[in-house]
C-alpha cells in the first residue's frame, strides 16, 4: 500500500457512497513510524497527520514543521490533563476528549490561551471496559456539558471492538452525532476505512496501510 493507493480507495468509497469527492479527510497516523517513512509521505505532499502521544509528537514534529509548510497535527490517543496545555498548543484537533474533567481543563486553558483545537468526543461504542470514551447512553449529556463550557465541538470519534463488524459501530456513532447536530465523524482505520466512509466518516485515521506495519520493538 501507499499514500496514493489509499487516496484512490478513499475516492472510490466516496463515489460509491454518493458522497462529494474530498469530503473525507485522511489523517495519516504516523505514531511509532520511523522518520524516513514519515518524510516520504511529506514529500508526496500530504500534510495532515495523527499522533497518539503528546510526548512523541513533540519530539519529532517541530523539525518537520521547520522544513514543510502547512502541517496539521491531530491528537488521537488518550490525553492526561497535565499534558493538555502542550496538546492545545501543538494540535489542530483532539479526537480523544473522553471525560468531563478533561473537558473542564480544556475549557479553562482555552480561556487562558485564547483558542482551542477542534474537539471530537470519543464514544466507547462497544462498551469495552478497557477502552476510553463515554458510553453511548452518556454521549448526549456529555456533548451538552461540553457546549455549556463553550468548547468547539467538531464531532464524535470511535474505535470499534476488534472482533465485531465495525459498520454497526460506525452507524451508531453517526446516529449519535446526527441527533446532537454534530457534523464530524472520526472513524475508520486501515482495515475498515471504506466501510466508515460508507457510514459518513469525515475523518479516517489510517496508519499501517500507508506507512507499513508499526514496529514496537
Ligand atoms: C493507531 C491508531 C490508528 C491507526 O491504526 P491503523 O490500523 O494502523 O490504521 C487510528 N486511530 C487510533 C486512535 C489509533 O490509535
Amino acid at each position: 500500500m501507499s499514500l496514493s493507493d489509499i487516496k484512490e480507495r478513499i475516492a472510490r468509497a466516496e463515489a460509491s457512497a454518493g458522497r462529494a469527492p474530498g469530503s473525507t479527510a485522511l489523517v495519516a497516523v504516523s505514531k511509532v513510524q520511523p522518520r524516513d517513512r514519515v518524510e516520504a509521505v511529506l514529500d508526496q505532499g500530504h500534510r495532515l497527520f495523527g499522533e497518539n502521544r503528546v510526548q512523541e509528537a513533540a519530539e519529532r514534529w517541530p523539525a518537520f514543521q521547520e522544513r514543510y509548510e502547512g502541517i496539521a497535527l491531530h491528537l488521537l490517543g488518550p490525553l492526561q490533563t497535565n499534558k493538555a496545555r502542550q496538546a492545545m498548543e501543538m494540535f489542530q484537533a483532539i479526537h480523544s476528549l473522553d471525560r468531563p474533567k478533561l473537558a473542564r481543563t480544556l475549557a479553562r486553558l482555552a480561556q487562558e490561551i485564547g483558542r482551542c483545537p477542534d474537539l471530537f468526543l470519543q464514544v466507547n461504542t462497544g462498551e469495552e471496559p478497557q477502552k476510553a470514551g463515554v458510553l453511548p447512553a452518556e454521549a448526549d449529556g456529555f456533548v451538552a456539558e461540553c457546549r455549556a463550557l463553550d468548547l468547539p465541538m467538531r464531532g464524535l470519534m470511535c474505535i470499534p471492538p476488534v472482533d465485531e463488524e465495525p459498520s454497526l459501530h460506525f452507524a451508531l456513532l453517526a446516529k449519535i452525532a446526527a441527533r446532537n447536530g454534530l457534523s464530524g465523524l472520526s472513524m475508520g482505520m486501515s482495515g475498515d476505512f471504506e466501510r466508515a466512509i460508507a457510514q459518513g466518516a469525515t475523518h479516517v485515521r489510517v496508519g499501517s496501510a500507508i506507512f507499513g506495519e508499526r514496529d514496537y520493538g
